[in-house]
């Protein structure tokens, strides 16, 4: 387990302030109101609006992206 829970109570999405949690399989943090993920590179997480990406449950299709 590379990012400790401690540190996940102090992450922040960058988009909207909302908490973020690990996913299931370790390769990034999400947003639980936008559902924005962001990545984990060498163990340090990136909270980037602009490195995340969206993860939509509903469409599995291609991801989002603006303009
Ligand atoms: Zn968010």
């Amino acid at each position: 387990m590379a990012i400790s829970p401690d540190l996940l109570e102090i992450l922040a999405c960058p988009a909207c302030k909302a908490k973020v949690e690990l996913k299931e399989d370790g390769s990034g943090l999400k947003c639980v109101n936008c559902k924005r993920v962001y990545p984990i590179r060498d163990d340090i997480p990136v909270m980037l609006i602009d490195e995340a990406t969206i993860e939509d449950e509903s469409s599995a299709g291609e991801p989002a992206r603006g303009s």
